[in-house]
Order: C-alpha cells, then sequence, then structure tokens
C-alpha cells in the first residue's frame, strides 16, 4: 500500500504566477517518482475562457446542479469569487490521496480557511507577486483591460493578500525558478516529516526498537 499523500493549497493575488508556479511543478514531477502530483479539477458556475476544457481545467456546472451538490455535502469547501461559484469535490481528493497522490488546491482564501478546519495536516501557501507596481504591470501586460477593469483587478488582488498572514508559507515569486525552488522545498519537506516517514518505512523502523 502506498504512502497517504498530502494535501496543499496554493492561493494567490490573481497576476501572482500561482498558475504557471503549479504547471512546472508538475511538469517537473518526473524528476521525483517517489510521489505523483496533481491538480484538484474544481467545480464552477462560471463560463469556460477560450482553450479551457470541462474536466480538465474545471468542471463547468450550472449555478443548479452547484447547489444541488452544496446540498448533498459534495464539496470539502466552496466559495464566491467574483460573482461565480467555485467548489473543491471531497471524494475526488480523498481518493487522489489515498492512492498516495500529493494533491494541489488552487482556491482562494475562503476555500483555504474551510479547508484548513476540516483537515488541519493541509499544508498552505500564499504566492506573493515580488510588489504592488510589479503586480499591476503583469495584469496590464495580460491584455487591453481598461484602467477601471484594472483598478476593481487590483482591489480584488488586495483582498486576497489580506489574508497572507493565515497561511503556513509565503512564496515571493520575483524571480520564477527560486519560487519554484521554493515551493519545490515545501512539498519534498512534507514527506520527511515523522507521520509520512513512520507510514512509508514502517517496517525499518519498527525493527529498530525490537
Ligand atoms: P479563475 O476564474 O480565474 O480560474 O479563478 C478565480 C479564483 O477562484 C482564483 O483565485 C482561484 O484560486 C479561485 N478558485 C478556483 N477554484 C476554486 C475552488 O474550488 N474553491 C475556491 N474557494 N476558490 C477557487
Amino acid at each position: 500500500m502506498s504512502v497517504t499523500g498530502n494535501l496543499f493549497i496554493l492561493s494567490a493575488p490573481s497576476g501572482a504566477g500561482k498558475s504557471s508556479l503549479i504547471k512546472a511543478l508538475l511538469e517537473k514531477s518526473h524528476d521525483d517518482n517517489t510521489r505523483a502530483m496533481q491538480v484538484s479539477v474544481s467545480h464552477t458556475t462560471r463560463d469556460p475562457r477560450p482553450g479551457e476544457q470541462n474536466g480538465e481545467h474545471y468542471h463547468f456546472v450550472s449555478v443548479d446542479e452547484f447547489k444541488s451538490q452544496i446540498s448533498q455535502g459534495a464539496f470539502y469547501e466552496y466559495a464566491e469569487v467574483f460573482g461565480n461559484y467555485y467548489g473543491t469535490s471531497e471524494a475526488a481528493i480523498d481518493a487522489q490521496l489515498a492512492q498516495g497522490i500529493d494533491v494541489f488546491l488552487d482556491i482562494d482564501w475562503q476555500g483555504a480557511q474551510q479547508v484548513r478546519i476540516k483537515k488541519p495536516e493541509v499544508t498552505t501557501i500564499f504566492i506573493s507577486p515580488p510588489s504592488k507596481q510589479e503586480l499591476e504591470n503583469r495584469l496590464r501586460g495580460r491584455g487591453q483591460d481598461s484602467d477601471e477593469v484594472i483598478a476593481s483587478r487590483m482591489a480584488e488582488a488586495q483582498a486576497e493578500c489580506s489574508h497572507f498572514n493565515e497561511f503556513d508559507y509565503i512564496i515571493i515569486n520575483d524571480d520564477f525558478s527560486q519560487a519554484l525552488a521554493d515551493l519545490k522545498t515545501i512539498v519534498y519537506n512534507q514527506r520527511l516529516t515523522c507521520n509520512q516517514q513512520i507510514e512509508k518505512h514502517e517496517q525499518l523502523l519498527s525493527e529498530l526498537i525490537k
């Protein structure tokens, strides 16, 4: 039987580079053949953006379907973010963890608060931009958004950032390769905790004290 996977939450304001970091971490997962890593696919009521695939980026569902799943207790956590519902399926996460997969939740601070209550062993990571100015540059660099849209996204970013001190770790995403190395360090650390090592090396450790 494999060792139970670890659960991680990554939260960040939009523009901090969280998605790129998670993508790079998972691409590198072949470096370490001891543990598979997967990002959880959330349910959302928002419309797919160009290029987004149902079941891959999100499970895109109607508001009625989402509410019915809430009433069935299907979610570890759910929240309304920017006018749409987002939620994490409990059964899917538990199945992945039981298979020994490290699971990453890309969710906002509200979801992080709920998961912490249900799963206190979760490791939570806040990804910060290197500065407010750089965050604004990144948001502007993404497209043709008006000043008004940029101002509202900056306000949303500030709201997300106001929760940074609730997280176990903070990664400053200034130099991308350093931020990725930091993220890997946190993930690998969790595999060396006493509980994990006892599960993995049960026989060896019990022989030591015979
Ligand atoms: P987007 O619509 O840009 O993909 O995501 C918007 C925000 O919703 C991001 O901050 C993202 O982390 C958050 N989010 C995505 N999935 C979930 C989820 O399942 N639960 C919660 N609480 N937030 C989510």
